[in-house]
């Protein structure tokens, strides 16, 4: 049997699981040019919060980054095949060989790290900093939502970068002793223990040179704060926008008085940029120094609660469904 999530309301605010809806059928038959897949995991992204405003067609499982074997093939594609595709929410997709990148993990590598710090999530880190940070040896970095996804990425890819001090803030004690003890990080904060512009400004006192930002609002006003000058801020997320009234920054002058620069990216132009990352990353992974950090929710079923769990901060790490065995 096939089941996939579809979605069949628009949400208001944080959706409900009465915005979805459990679809069972026969898995597709494949025909000529095509292969199925039945996944093994897949990924929930804040994004999609956005898809489901308009993008994300009603009645439809949408997109999303996802990992399977192909069971069933009428292409080049070979049964056994593990394939990274966009063909998310469901247990069995119809993929064609032009839309999927055959994986061929390496030893030592968990299959799910291509869904998180070897997928889009670790990409999105690296060219944060590499591209658009422009971190060089030595420099202090910031990063917000630290012990999530991007953020646990980008924390520990900062460190094998050669940053001086990388500090983190995160929503609880937990996962700030998390930054501290498992990932790396040189001083990190729970932001909701005061105001976050003093909770920085302590954590670096020297000041930041690149802000990786995940969250906006009082996150990033705190940043432009602590920037040092020619500093840089990555503005990768906002995730705070989606918890009511997040106002702007109110310090945007200290971008003229520090000469700084702030650059939004999106990783959609960067992913000729993925062999790099794979050729940087994978031996920090086998030799231990980078840990892939996720959080695998069980079955598909559960995948509205695993995705409305980002916005909660239920997760450490990597979000990710395992749909198959
Ligand atoms: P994630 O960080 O794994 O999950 C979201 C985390 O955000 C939660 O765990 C929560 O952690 C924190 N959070 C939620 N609401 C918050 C709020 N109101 N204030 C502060 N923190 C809040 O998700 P992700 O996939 O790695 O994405 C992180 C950010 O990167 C998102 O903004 C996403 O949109 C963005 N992103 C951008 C790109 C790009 O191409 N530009 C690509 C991927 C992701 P706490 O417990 O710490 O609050």
């Amino acid at each position: 049997m096939a089941r996939s999530v579809h979605l069949v309301r628009r949400p208001s605010g944080l959706p409900v699981a009465g915005d979805f809806a459990i679809v069972d059928g026969e898995p597709p038959s494949p025909r000529d040019g095509t292969a199925l897949v039945e996944n093994l995991y897949v990924s929930v992204d804040p994004y999609m919060r956005g898809l489901m405003d308009d993008t994300w067609p009603l009645g439809t499982a949408g997109e999303g980054r996802s990992i399977g074997r192909v069971v069933e093939s009428r292409t080049d594609l070979r049964v056994g095949d593990l394939v990274f595709h966009w063909r998310g929410w469901r247990t069995h997709a119809l993929v064609e060989p032009a839309d999927v990148r055959v994986l061929r993990p390496a030893d030592g590598v968990p299959l799910s790290a291509y869904l998180g710090i070897l997928g889009g999530t670790g990409l999105t880190a690296y060219v944060g900093l590499t591209r658009v940070g422009r971190l060089r040896p030595g420099e202090t970095v910031f990063v917000s939502a630290a012990a999530g996804g991007v953020g646990s990425a980008a924390g520990q890819i900062a460190r094998t970068l050669g940053a001086g001090r990388v500090v983190g803030s995160a929503g609880s004690a937990a996962k700030v002793r998390h930054l501290l003890d498992d990932l790396g990080y040189d001083a990190a904060f729970d932001y909701h223990d005061g105001p976050v512009a003093e909770l920085l400004a302590k954590a670096a006192p020297d000041g930041v040179d690149v802000y990786f930002d995940n969250v906006g609002g009082d996150q990033l006003e705190a940043a432009l704060g602590s920037m040092r000058e020619r500093g840089r801020l990555a503005l990768c997320g906002a995730i705070a926008r989606h918890s009511g009234d997040q106002p702007g920054p109110r310090n945007l002058f200290e971008i003229i008085r520090k000469n700084l620069r702030l650059e939004g990216f999106s990783v959609r132009d960067h992913l000729a940029s993925q062999p790099e990352l794979e050729e940087f990353l994978v031996p920090h992974l086998q030799s231990g120094a980078v840990v892939p950090a996720e959080t695998i929710v069980e079955g598909i079923d559960n995948a509205v609660e695993a995705f409305r769990g980002l916005f909660r901060g239920d997760n450490t790490g990597k979000t990710i469904v395992r749909v198959g065995s």
